[in-house]
């Protein structure tokens, strides 16, 4: 029987995988330990440094299970993981690289996968333009956990804040860097402003192209995720299939 999707293939990666996420940072109460929320799926759950994946419904099975949409995912190439920080209800969030291991499966845009190492903490502007010199207290959290937001001094207020190379000993002795976006896709807007560098209102709520921007992300990532269910149907046709010609 021809296959309704193509599968994909099965491999043995001779390099450690890679791949880029976003994440929120996050505190635990007593200041001791650093951590990361996811941004979508997960969302719930912090991690360390090095963690391994846990099913996000609850249940019992190992990640990434096939019938169920749980794991740790990444993206294989940065810029998606920056298109998807474009939506509005993505601000404060930062960058990751992480070192995959473990049980993985690949979809569309990266891997879902049971077990990652973050490399390295990728600290965007502050949603005024202004550079990140601190992880301010954003005031909301889930249990045991305080959420960081990334934060100029003058956005930080009277916010209690970490210094963010204090976050990253405490998440590990992560490598902390800025991640500043490559010049090409936001030259036009220069023409915008005064000759002055970008004013970066990617967060900003009310900016209709970076809303639709994050919109598109999202759904991209949706539809791969998609995918990579009908591929593992495909597999669970094939194993019947296969069953039902030895009956035969
Ligand atoms: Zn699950
Ligand atoms: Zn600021």
């Amino acid at each position: 029987m021809r296959p309704l999707f193509a599968r994909t293939p099965r491999e043995q990666p001779a390099e450690p995988l890679t791949g880029w996420k976003l994440a929120y940072p996050m505190l635990s109460v007593d200041g001791g330990t650093a951590g990361f929320s996811g941004v979508t799926l997960g969302r719930a759950h912090v991690y360390r440094w090095v963690d391994d994946a846990v099913c996000a419904h609850g249940c019992r099975h190992e990640c990434p299970s096939r019938w169920c949409d749980c794991g740790f995912y990444c993206f294989s190439d940065p810029a998606a993981a920056r298109e998807l920080a474009c939506a509005p209800e993505h601000q404060g969030a930062v960058l990751l690289e992480v070192v995959v291991s473990g049980r993985y499966r690949r979809y569309e845009l990266g891997l879902r996968y049971s077990r990652q190492r973050v490399r390295t903490v990728r600290l965007r502007r502050c949603a005024c333009g202004g550079a990140v010199s601190a992880l301010a207290d954003t005031g909301s959290g889930s249990t045991g956990w305080r959420r960081l937001d990334p934060v100029c001094g003058s956005c930080a207020g009277n916010r209690p804040v970490l210094d963010p190379s204090e976050f990253a000993r405490l998440a590990g002795g992560v490598e902390l860097g800025a991640d500043e976006v490559p010049a090409g896709p936001v030259a036009p807007l220069m023409a915008l402003g005064t000759g002055h560098p970008p004013a970066w209102r990617s967060g900003s709520a009310g900016d209709p192209t970076t809303s639709e921007a994050g919109v598109v992300a999202v759904l991209s990532a949706e539809v791969a995720l998609l995918q990579a269910r009908l591929d593992e149907m495909q597999e669970r046709i094939d194993v019947l299939e296969a069953g039902r010609d030895d009956d035969a």
